[in-house]
């Protein structure tokens, strides 16, 4: 049976990406080995690198002065070495989840942290409003998507003092104004090719302004000095991360990936809007079109198993929500097809016809 694949990560990867993933395994750039066994510092793996860092560059509109890296570690990673790389005495975060609370935890190791706001009393279910971010922070950190609960931030925020993102899981989903920020930063895993890279987009004057000693691999410069070929990258998720960029590319860009990005997130939300059985979790203003969450109303919630189930008679994989919200998630990444996402709405539909 087709699979309809909702996980919010690792997920969907276009058919693309998997198909010259596993070509290039049998048999990479006509090397007559694996992609699994070449030298990272092969002129062939060498190419793939650079396209990398090109594309990212394309698709995203990068202007000059920023760098493009693929790093270790996982976004995870990225929570320390942000406040490592640009905290000197004071930074401001946004609590808007799971994510963000990593991350502020990992930057109080190296500096006063200011939690300028946070939703988390009502179990992240908005993004908070009409804060203040101190002008004499170092930086301001935000999660634009935050992928358990289901709530985004569509814009680029115009702010006295620098701007820092985790963007892992809707990167690519919309064009961004890189020069907004000073660095962007995900695993690659939500919306680029399998678990194992992360990029981080950096603008290069942040760098080097801290008195601090950094562990050479955990030092920015490093990897900027040696085009993220100090030591051995992600090979394989980086190959692939390239065939997922050559496949948006070919879309037509960020601008059509949103497109079909809302069209999807808006099929989906007018389902759930219209049920009598079904409820979003968080604000509309500040509804996911990657995450969608939502439950079953109180009077109908012992019928929530029975509906998981259900889905899964139809195909319908990864919708099982995430322990702290409970009910469903449907993630909806731009390799999703939408016919994936009817399937799921005509089984809502479905189920609340038989009960
Ligand atoms: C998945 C996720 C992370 C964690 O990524 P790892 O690569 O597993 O460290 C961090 N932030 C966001 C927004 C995520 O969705």
């Amino acid at each position: 049976m087709k699979k309809h694949n909702f996980y919010a990560g690792p997920s969907i990867l276009s058919q693309y990406t998997i198909d010259k993933t596993a070509e290039a395994i049998h048999d990479f750039a006509g090397t007559g080995l694996s992609i699994l066994e070449i030298s990272h510092r092969s002129k062939e793996f060498t190419a793939v690198i650079e396209e990398a860092q090109q594309l990212f560059k394309e698709l995203l509109d990068i202007p000059q002065g920023y760098q493009v890296l693929f790093l270790g570690g996982g976004a995870s990673m990225q929570f320390c070495m942000v406040p490592f790389n640009l905290l000197k005495t004071k930074a401001a975060y946004l609590d808007t989840g799971t994510w963000a609370n990593k991350a502020i935890k990992e930057a109080k190791l190296f500096g006063e942290v200011d939690v300028v706001a946070s939703s988390k009393p009502d179990n992240y279910t908005y993004i908070p409003k009409g804060y203040t971010v101190p002008a004499d922070a170092d930086y301001f950190h935000i999660t634009t998507n935050n992928t358990i609960y289901g709530t985004e931030i569509r814009q680029d925020f115009d702010l006295p003092v620098r701007l820092v993102a985790d963007m892992s899981s809707d990167i690519f989903t919309r064009p961004i104004d890189v020069s907004k920020y000073d660095l962007i930063y995900g695993g690659a895993q939500k919306n680029i090719a399998p678990a194992g890279v992360t990029f981080v987009i950096v603008k290069e004057d942040v760098l080097g302004k801290v008195d601090r000693p950094i562990p050479t691999m955990l030092d920015y410069r490093t990897h900027v000095d040696k085009g993220s070929m100090f030591n051995t990258p992600p090979v394989l998720p980086i190959f692939s991360a390239v065939q997922t960029l050559r496949w948006y590319k070919e879309m037509g860009g960020v601008n059509r990936l949103e497109q079909l990005d809302n069209e999807k997130a808006a099929l989906l939300y007018d389902a759930i809007d219209s049920s009598r059985f079904f409820v979003g979790t968080v604000a509309p203003e500040d509804r996911s079109i990657m995450n969608v969450c939502f439950v079953m109303k109180p009077e109908y919630k012992e019928l929530e198993k029975d509906f998981l189930d259900f889905a899964t008679t139809k195909g319908i994989v990864g919708i099982k929500g995430h322990r702290s919200v409970g009910g469903f998630r449907a993630s909806l990444y731009n390799a999703l097809p939408i016919d994936s996402v009817r399937v799921l709405v005509d089984a809502m539909k479905e189920f609340e016809n038989k009960h």
